[in-house]
């Protein structure tokens, strides 16, 4: 049974190599790197063109793309569309309250980057922080519908708005520490979860980087919550990943 992880940041790993190397092991069949600004979209490419498991995600991160002049916007759209038989995604992107205070041109940015996905036919990956119910209402009313919730930890009411419009989530490694995410799991149908690490981060263990091979303990962990076994539910969640990332 493969293993996909749809959101990871492998760039930023130490020994990659090795990581990848343990994520075949563990079955890990498809790890989704995504970039946040230009230098490391770029990586994210090259990470995709020299390891057979790795997949390639470009976008502009709410915070970096602010730092990013309209000139420097601009070529990375351009650049976003240059490659898009190389990517399967774009992301990762989104709106982020805490760390940003200018809403409008956070929002501006966001759409820009949904409007070129919906365009060139990808998916985007979605971070929101303080943000949820704001990113759900704007992917929407722009007609977005392959959406990937990248460890959403909004209310569960707004949870349930984004699973009406058909939006995926993807569960990070730390489900089995934590309550959200197991209400979170509960409250998305299996045909709409999809497993990610946002490796090096959000790791179970503290003081360890978290790496693509725990997806396959995320799986379980999802089983157990939904009554499903582990080979069926992991058949599920790789075939919602083959279904929105193909
Ligand atoms: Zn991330």
């Amino acid at each position: 049974m493969p293993y996909a992880d749809v959101h990871s940041h492998i760039d930023l790993l130490g020994d990659v190599e090795g990581a990848l190397k343990r994520a075949a092991h563990a079955g890990v069949a498809a790890v989704i790197t995504n970039g946040i600004d230009p230098s490391s979209n770029r990586k994210s490419l090259e990470l995709a063109k020299s390891n057979p498991i790795v997949r390639a995600a470009a976008g502009l991160y709410p915070t970096e793309s602010a730092k990013l002049s309209e000139a420097e916007v601009a070529e990375e759209m351009a650049f976003f569309r240059a490659n898009r038989d190389m990517l399967a995604a774009i992301g990762e992107i989104g709106l982020d309250y805490q760390e940003l205070e200018d809403r409008i041109r956070q929002r501006q940015l966001f759409l820009r980057q949904v409007e070129l996905a919906m365009k060139i036919g990808k998916p985007v990956i979605v971070h929101s922080r303080k943000a949820e119910a704001d990113v759900v209402e704007a992917l929407v009313s722009a007609g977005c519908r392959k959406v990937v919730m990248h460890c959403c930890m909004g209310s569960i009411k707004v949870v349930k708005r984004a699973v009406d419009a058909g939006f995926h989530f993807s569960i990070p490694a730390l489900l089995s520490r934590s309550s959200h995410f197991k209400a979170v799991v509960n409250a998305v149908p299996s045909s709409l979860l999809l497993t990610e690490t946002d490796a090096p981060f959000l790791s179970p263990v503290k003081g360890q980087p978290s790496e693509p091979a725990m997806v396959a303990g995320t799986v379980a962990a999802i089983a157990d919550i939904k009554g499903l076994t582990a080979a069926d539910c992991g058949n599920i969640i790789f075939s919602n990943y083959q279904r929105l990332f193909r």
